[in-house]
């Protein structure tokens, strides 16, 4: 079966890397694996969602198995996806209706979907070495978003992976469930626990929590 390349499906096409990225070697295993098990999903680095006009940038930790790494865009197809799109409806920041497939029309006005590590990770466990890997890619996304003010990163890794890209220490930021960090660039960093299904089925992150990450960072957008 023939795929795009992620810079073919990317509002960012110099951002991304190519299908095939041998930098991670553990990941190019597993990714290999996924091709053979199944070879009509994605299977190769997801590319950024979302509008190159963004004033917030959502990061997340890397595509899940059965979302992203299978459909080819962030948080697309999983349970996570549906609190996260849902989110972004209710707080006007996308249009037209998520129906969990790419070629569901929907477009999001303001935010774009980055993540920490680009490639499947087996049991959803990056890597530093893996982290660092991806980063150049992360920021290199980052440089071509002019009007980019306010992050939100989903869980520890994606905090920790903003914090290093911005020269943060992290003994100095550290990750708390709606915290709000000033980086030194003048932009704001929130932080919220990962939308996944793990954390919200053991009601460690409920939709209001969600929200209310989401209300901050545009409430101080708006002054
Ligand atoms: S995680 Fe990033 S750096 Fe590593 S192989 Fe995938 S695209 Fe390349």
């Amino acid at each position: 079966m023939d795929f795009a390349s992620p810079a073919d499906l990317s509002p960012l096409p110099t951002a991304e890397a190519p299908r095939d990225c041998p930098l991670c070697p553990r990941l190019v295993e597993f990714r290999h694996q996924c091709r053979a098990e199944h070879p009509d999903w994605w299977n190769a680095p997801v590319p950024v969602f979302g509008d190159p006009q963004a004033w917030l940038g959502i990061v997340g930790l890397a595509p899940g198995k059965q979302g992203a790494n299978r459909t080819g865009r962030p948080f697309t197809g999983d349970y996570a996806g549906d609190l996260l799109y849902a989110t972004l409806a209710r707080f006007g920041l996308s249009e037209g209706d998520y129906a969990a497939h790419l070629g569901d029309g929907l477009r999001l006005k303001g935010a774009i979907i980055l993540n920490a590590v680009k490639c499947l990770p087996p049991q959803n466990k990056t890597l530093p070495a893996e982290e660092a890997n991806c980063r150049p890619f992360l920021l290199t996304a980052i440089a071509q978003l002019p009007r980019l003010t306010s992050f939100i990163a989903l869980g520890k890794v994606a905090h920790d992976t903003l914090c290093r890209s911005f020269s943060v220490p992290l003994a100095r930021a550290r990750f708390a469930h709606g915290a709000v960090h000033a980086l030194p660039d003048g932009r704001t960093l929130y932080d919220s626990y990962h939308c996944s299904r793990y954390n919200q089925n053991t009601r460690r992150l409920d939709a209001g929590m969600f929200e209310a990450v989401f209300e901050r960072a545009i409430a101080d957008r708006d002054g």
